[in-house]
């Protein structure tokens, strides 16, 4: 499988972080470390920004993270305008900042900063792959 998977809308096939669809299909988020720095990145990033060097290593984002920040979108960008109002919002994973929408089964007077999320897959129509993160 292709990275064509990911997303309600699809950017781009070919990416040196493809395996990133992988794991969303068996239910798991991932991201990616740096063996010789400890970076861990979110997205995943196939290459080190700190060191010249492209060995980084798959990391899986598990447990509860605590949420940072979000905010509400009303006006979606193209591809997204019939999916408006949603939430997007950044969690923190152990020190692994994850961005991502927020369930909607959530209303919007409940997301309170530093409430605990954990991050899942979201099956999307047409078998597109994403995440989102819901709350513990
Ligand atoms: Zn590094």
């Amino acid at each position: 499988m292709g990275f064509e998977k990911f997303g309600r809308v699809s950017f781009t096939a070919q990416t040196k972080v493809g395996n990133f669809v992988d794991y969303l299909e068996k239910g798991e988020l991932a991201g990616t470390k740096c063996p010789k720095c400890g970076r861990k990145y979110f997205p995943p990033r196939a290459d080190c920004s700190w060191c010249p060097d492209s060995t980084v290593a798959w990391i899986k984002i598990e447990g509860t993270g605590k949420l940072v920040s979000f905010t509400r979108v009303h006006y979606g960008p193209t591809g997204f305008e019939d999916d408006v109002p949603y939430t997007l919002a950044l969690a923190d994973f152990n020190g692994v900042k994850v961005f991502g929408r927020l369930s909607k089964d959530l209303d919007e007077g409940q997301t309170k900063v530093g409430m605990e999320v954990k991050a899942v897959t979201a099956f999307l129509p047409g078998g597109q792959l994403s995440y989102e993160l819901v709350p513990v």
